[in-house]
């Protein structure tokens, strides 16, 4: 029986590839990947010939048994996804939940990831933290989900597109309030790698001209159960976390 590795790829510096990502994409018999395209041109650049086959969003359902089929007749088999760490805001949860319910090796390996790189140069309290990735799209359901993260007693790390990124900071001021901290990271381990840290109020100048790849971060709530939406336990005050 094969194992099935979990391999993360650069989220912009092609050096934060790792040894063992290198290694493991070079020996498996097998890469699944969500853009065969984009990471052919990742193969390319360390000189690996792995053979690729697709595995994204639209063929997930579809390519499972297929990746089950071959785990079981001894493949080896490595997830990827366009950037970062697979599963996280992208594809692959599926796979492991298929793989690890028929009992097959799932072998995760660390390495990039933007809402972990950008949490721990924010200044924002590290611990505890939500990550919550990208927003709902739709204005009504952005706002409700947020209105449910008021008091949320942890900071949030949020993904956003650049085209999207001035209208979720206007929402997020307008629920958390305009005093709320928070931290706009952009472009994380490229060239124009940037870290914009004020209020959400400060912070809307930053949404002028967006350009690049976004992670948002708010600083947390005071834990205070409000009423229904609210996610804390209820009936309780959580204490204040780690003050800015
Ligand atoms: N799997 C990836 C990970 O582990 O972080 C996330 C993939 S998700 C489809 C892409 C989103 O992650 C972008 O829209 C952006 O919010 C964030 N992101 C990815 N790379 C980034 C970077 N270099 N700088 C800032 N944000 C980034």
């Amino acid at each position: 029986e094969g194992t099935l590795y979990l391999v993360p790829t650069p989220i912009g510096n092609l050096d934060d590839m790792t040894v063992r990502a290198i290694d493991t994409l070079r020996s498996v018999d097998l890469i699944a990947a969500e853009d065969t395209r984009h990471t052919g041109q990742l193969l390319s650049h360390f000189g690996i010939d792995t053979r690729q086959i697709s595995f994204h969003e639209h063929n997930t359902q579809q390519r499972i048994p297929e990746l089950l089929d071959k785990l079981r007749a001894g493949a080896n088999i490595a997830q990827v996804s366009d950037a970062g760490m697979p599963s996280i805001s992208d594809p692959g949860t599926e796979l492991v939940a298929a793989a690890t319910a028929a009992g097959i090796a799932v072998v995760p390996l660390p390495g990039p990831n933007a809402g972990l790189t950008a949490l721990i140069a924010s200044g924002l309290a590290p611990q505890p933290f939500t990550f919550y990735g990208f927003l709902p799209r739709k204005a009504t359901e952005q706002a409700a989900t947020l209105a449910s993260w008021v008091h949320h007693p942890a900071t949030m790390i949020f993904y956003e597109a650049p085209h999207r990124l001035a209208k979720t900071l206007a929402t997020m001021a307008d629920v958390f309030g305009g005093d709320r901290r928070a931290v706009v990271a952009r472009e994380l381990t490229k060239k124009f790698e940037e870290f914009s840290r004020g209020t959400l109020a400060e912070l809307q100048a930053v949404a002028a001209n967006p350009r690049g790849e976004y992670v948002i971060m708010v600083a947390p709530g005071d834990g205070v159960q409000s009423g229904a939406t609210d996610d804390a336990p209820t009936g309780t005050v959580i204490e204040q976390v780690q003050a800015i």
